[in-house]
């Protein structure tokens, strides 16, 4: 895991996409009661090589991503 991809973008680059990752109980907020819920994970995947930047699990981060 490295924090540029080939293209060399960090996970701040424009191009560089985030994928949450719910848990099963904060997907059923998130989704069925459209409350904001906590992601478990986020990737960030560049989107012009895809390829995968970094995968976070820490909460000072995750706590950005609430619903996104
Ligand atoms: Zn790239």
């Amino acid at each position: 895991m490295s924090d540029v991809c080939k293209c060399g973008y960090d996970i701040n680059h424009p191009k560089v996409i985030h994928k949450s990752e719910y848990s099963k109980f904060g997907w059923f907020l998130f989704t069925i009661l459209g409350l904001s819920a906590k992601p478990k994970k986020v990737t960030f995947i560049c989107s012009d090589c895809n390829q995968t930047i970094s995968i976070t699990s820490d909460p000072k981060i995750l706590q950005k991503f609430i619903g996104r």
